[in-house]
C-alpha cells in the first residue's frame, strides 16, 4: 500500500487525508439468498433519479414518472372481433335462421354508418374492429353464414355477447393503464401510444461508474503486453448497465496501486451507483477493500457463498449529503457479469423508479449428468434448448469463471443449490435466465 501516492492523489482533490490505514473490514460472507435480499432491501431505501419527459421510443428500457389513465374506454365501442353478421341471438336460435342483411359497417365506419339499428329478423354485414350497431348482440362468423343477395342464411346459433368485446371491458375512461414504476417494454409504448402520448415522463437513467482496476489491465484500443489482457470487463458492465436502463460511465482503469485507486473511486462516487471491476480478491495487490476502508465506506458484504463471483463486496460512501451504494464485483470476466446480474442490477431497477424486478429462474431437465462440489450455491454457464413440451438444458464445459467464451456460448445459468453434488440427465434442476 503506498501510502504516500494515496495521500498525494486525495491533496489533489482536496480531500481530508486518513494518514493511517483504517482497520480491515470484518469479513460479512453471506449465503447467496441472503445477499439478495439485503440488496433488495437496501434498494428499496434509494431515491429515484429525477423524471424527464422523452419521445415515447426513447423511454423504452426506462421507468415510468407518472401513471398512464385511459384517455377514453377501452374498447371506445361495442367491437367486433369477427367478420361476420351482427344479428339478435334470439333471431338465430334454431338454425338454420333466415335474416335479411339491411347494411354493411367496416372497420373505421363513420358514426352515420354505423347508426344502423337491427331489428327483429335483421342483421348486418360487419368486419373485424368495427363498431357493433345497436339492437345486434352477437356477431356470427362469416364462416356460418351464406349470402345470396340481401339473404342471409345462419346455420349455427350464437350466445348473446359472442364475437363482441363490448365499450369499456378492457378499461373505463380514467383508470390508470400504467402504474408509475413501471419499465417500459413494447406493451407499455402500446399503451402509451393508445392514450395518445407520443411523450412520457420517465426516470432519468441513474449514472452508473465503472472502474476496471489491474496492472495487467489495458484499455480496448492499446495493444496488450505479453503478460496483459484487454479491459472486457468494463464493455461488458457497461452493456448490463444500459440494458437495465442505467447510463454506464467507464472510468480510466485503475492500477494496483492504493493512490490511483482512490483518486478514480473519487470520481466514481459522484455517479448514483459506482461499480468496481477487480481487485476483491484475497490476493496481496487485491486492494479495493482497503482503499473503501481508507473511504470509511460502510461495508455491508464482503462475499457471497457462490462461484462463480464469491469475493462480491457491497457497502456504501457518505460524503455530506451524499451517499454512494458500490460493488467490488470480482474480476474474473463470468463472476463480473453474474455478480452483475444477481446483486447490482436491483440497485439500477431502484435507482431508476422501479421496485427491484424478480430473478427469473425456471425449471429445464438436464440432458446429460455432472458432478460439482457443495457448500456454494453456483450458476454454471448453460444452454437452454429443447421445446416448449419439454425444456432441455446442457451445462457447458468451462475453465471457471475466467472463461468468458463460455459465457458467451451459454444463453442461461445452471442453479445449483449449495446442498447438492450429483446430478443425473433428465433431472428437473432450476435456471437461470438473463
Ligand atoms: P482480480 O479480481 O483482480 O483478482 O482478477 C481476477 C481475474 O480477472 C484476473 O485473471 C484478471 O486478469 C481478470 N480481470 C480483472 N479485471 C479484468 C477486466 N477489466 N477485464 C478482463 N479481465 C479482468
Ligand atoms: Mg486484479
Amino acid at each position: 500500500m503506498d501510502l504516500e501516492v494515496h495521500a498525494t492523489a486525495e491533496r489533489e482533490l482536496g480531500a481530508t487525508i486518513p494518514l493511517a490505514m483504517p482497520a480491515p473490514v470484518a469479513p460479512k460472507v453471506l449465503p447467496f439468498e441472503d445477499v439478495r435480499r439485503l440488496v433488495e432491501e437496501y434498494a428499496l431505501t434509494l431515491s429515484p433519479t429525477l423524471p424527464e419527459m422523452l419521445p415515447l421510443l426513447d423511454c423504452f428500457g426506462l421507468v415510468v414518472a407518472e401513471d398512464l389513465p385511459a384517455d377514453r374506454d377501452f374498447p371506445p365501442f361495442p367491437r367486433a372481433t369477427r367478420d361476420g353478421y351482427a344479428a339478435r341471438t334470439a333471431d338465430v336460435s334454431t338454425p338454420p335462421a333466415t335474416l335479411r342483411c339491411i347494411g354493411e359497417i367496416k372497420a373505421g365506419a363513420t358514426p352515420e354508418q354505423s347508426a344502423v339499428i337491427v331489428r327483429e329478423g335483421q342483421c348486418v354485414e360487419i368486419m373485424t374492429g368495427a363498431s357493433v350497431p345497436r339492437g345486434a348482440d352477437a356477431v356470427v362468423m362469416v364462416e356460418y353464414a351464406e349470402r345470396s343477395g340481401d339473404t342471409i342464411t345462419i346455420r349455427r346459433s350464437v350466445s348473446a355477447g359472442e364475437n363482441i368485446v363490448a365499450k369499456g371491458s378492457e378499461a373505463k375512461s380514467g383508470d390508470v393503464l400504467v402504474p408509475r414504476g413501471t419499465r417500459v417494454d413494447h406493451t407499455v409504448i402500446a399503451i402509451a401510444a393508445a392514450v395518445g402520448r407520443p411523450e412520457v415522463a420517465v426516470s432519468r437513467r441513474p449514472r452508473v461508474a465503472i472502474l476496471a482496476t489491474g496492472d495487467e489491465v489495458v484499455d480496448i484500443n492499446l495493444r496488450p503486453g505479453p503478460s496483459e489482457i484487454r479491459n472486457s470487463n468494463s464493455y461488458s458492465l457497461a452493456a448490463q448497465v444500459q440494458n437495465a436502463g442505467g447510463e454506464p460511465v467507464i472510468l480510466p482503469v485503475a492500477r494496483d496501486d492504493a493512490g490511483e485507486l482512490a483518486l478514480l473511486l473519487r470520481k466514481g462516487l459522484e455517479a448514483d451507483l459506482l461499480l468496481i471491476t477487480g481487485g476483491v480478491s484475497m490476493g496481496k495487490y487485491d486492494l479495493v477493500e482497503q482503499v473503501l476502508a481508507s473511504f470509511d465506506a460502510n461495508i455491508l458484504v464482503t462475499g457471497a457463498k457462490i462461484q462463480p463471483g464469491k469475493p462480491v463486496v457491497f457497502g456504501e460512501v457518505k460524503s455530506g449529503e451524499r451517499t454512494t451504494p458500490l460493488f467490488g464485483l470480482p474480476g474474473n470476466p463470468v463472476s463480473t457479469m453474474v455478480t452483475f446480474q444477481l446483486f447490482a442490477k436491483p440497485l439500477i431497477d431502484a435507482l431508476s423508479g422501479a421496485k427491484p424486478q424478480p430473478l427469473a429462474f425456471a425449471q429445464a431437465r438436464l440432458q446429460s449428468e455432472f458432478t460439482t462440489r457443495t457448500g456454494l450455491t453456483r450458476f454454471l454457464p448453460a444452454k437452454l434448448g429443447g421445446t416448449h413440451e419439454e425444456p432441455q438444458v446442457e451445462w457447458l464445459r468451462w475453465q471457471g469463471s475466467g472463461d468468458l467464451m463460455a459465457a458467451a456460448r451459454a444463453n442461461c445459468y445452471i442453479v445449483v443449490p449449495p446442498d447438492r453434488e450429483q446430478f443425473a440427465a433428465g433431472e428437473s434442476i432450476s435456471i437461470l435466465l438473463p
